[in-house]
């Protein structure tokens, strides 16, 4: 860890207290120093110590006098969300959407590029780059401006290191420095996760999971992967791996998968599987529907599957409900051990239809323990494919808050030393 935070240069410098206070007020449109010492327990002097080095900072703003109680009205201050600005991005298998959001994650500019990850990282992060170059051009935008970068990959990270590690569909990428990519032209922290991971982190931010502590995020699309939001926090493991649930067994006798096992999940149930059984379903005649879109364009999509199924096409409603049971045979463990609140439905696989949410949620609500099911929802995503690019924001403001306290304290540490020595 001490490596990782050596080699980030923070374009602010908070101490924990001060983090901590910024982090109460990012939820708040206004606030008054009393507030923020009923909030904290913190003295009223130390309360505008805080304030002013935030002020100093430009990350609050006073913005009206409040309510007088006998005396002179309180001056009250706001977030200023437009204090810095951050850059996510979030590439997936075959595309990459790129954004400039504020303080607040709220997009400035926002878009997406179709971009092959198997082009390997020169080619894929130098284009990101370029896109992210003209957006930073058109808003006019410092780069001393950008307070922190966040990526996701689709793929397992070493959350400290930022490192892809072994990721099945990123060949080359095995071991990549992302972080140092961008430092070539930004000297803001860069926090790489996995795509699951910054999409929980959308959700939780500005989706179907906002207020909620303890959600699962799944993502049901190539891949099935699951991002865990615990106590309020993303929940990432030792390594980082806390999720991988599209790698649980869920058919003794299923095909074998990308990881090089037998009957994952995500080999029986994810959009692979379903378009194998589609393309079987229209070759041996069990679905006219399927076999004329196959004539027609020579393959199938997970998404011509829904759109047999809400045609009432049998085969084709049959192929869902199998994944959607498998989904939430293994989702139904899954609650059993973590107890969440809400599950969040999302990925390409998610915009198939109705049944597969509601065959989820049958299989869920039959198989988990009544306890744990009594208070659960199952919804489907608020933010579509907004939510890594959000959630990359959010991972960078968080990060870098946490960091600059961190380093901030380490820094104080180390003049204190040499103060005494000298
Ligand atoms: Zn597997």
């Amino acid at each position: 860890m001490d490596n990782h935070y050596r080699k980030i240069l923070n374009p602010i410098s908070l101490d924990q207290v001060e983090v901590r206070v910024l982090q109460l007020l990012r939820h708040r449109p206004f606030f008054s120093r009393a507030d923020i010492v009923d909030a904290t327990g913190l003295s009223r002097a130390r309360v505008s110590q805080v304030l002013t080095v935030l002020h100093r900072n430009n990350l609050i703003a006073p913005c009206k006098t409040g309510e007088s109680t006998g005396g002179r009205p309180p001056m009250l201050f706001s977030f200023n969300k437009q204090a810095r600005y951050v850059i996510g991005m979030d590439f997936g298998a075959t595309a990459c959407r790129i954004g400039i959001t504020n303080l607040a994650g709220e997009p400035l500019s926002l878009r997406e590029e179709a971009l092959d990850i198997k082009l390997g990282p020169e080619l894929v992060l130098s284009q990101a780059l370029t896109t992210v170059r003209d957006f930073l051009r058109q808003q006019e935008i410092r780069h001393d401006s950008i307070l922190g970068i966040g990526v996701g990959v689709p793929g397992p990270v070493e959350f400290l290191t930022g490192r892809p590690i072994s990721p099945p569909i990123m060949p080359g990428w095995d071991g990549c420095q992302v972080a140092e990519f961008f430092r070539k032209d930004f000297a803001c922290p860069v926090f790489v996760d996995n795509d699951v991971n910054v999409m929980a982190l959308g959700e939780q931010w500005a989706g179907a999971g906002q207020g909620v502590d303890n959600f699962i995020f799944i993502k049901i699309g190539t891949g099935i992967g699951a991002g865990l939001i615990c106590n309020g926090h993303i929940y990432r493991g030792a390594q980082g791996c806390a999720g991988d649930v599209g790698h649980i067994m869920a058919d003794a006798s299923g095909p074998r998968c990308n990881c090089g096992n037998v009957g994952c999940l995500e080999a029986v149930a994810a959009a692979p599987a379903m378009v194998r059984q589609a393309t079987a379903a229209a070759q041996e005649g069990r679905s006219a529907m399927l076999a004329d879109l196959l004539a027609s364009r020579g393959h199938l999509a997970a998404v011509d599957v829904g759109r047999a199924a809400v045609e009432g096409d049998q085969s084709a409603m049959d192929i869902i409900r199998h994944s959607g049971r498998l989904i939430g045979q293994v989702l139904a463990g899954v609650v059993n051990f973590f107890n969440p609140s809400l599950i969040v439905i999302g990925g390409g696989v998610s915009r198939v239809g109705h049944l597969l949410l509601a065959t989820i949620r049958e299989t869920v609500y039959s198989r988990s323990l009544s306890l744990s099911t009594g208070s659960l929802s199952i919804a489907t995503s608020a933010l579509g494919n907004q939510a890594g690019v959000i959630g990359c924001s959010m991972m960078a403001i968080e990060e870098t808050l946490a960091s600059s306290a961190i380093t901030h304290e380490r820094l104080s540490t180390i003049l204190v030393r040499n103060g005494g020595e000298g």
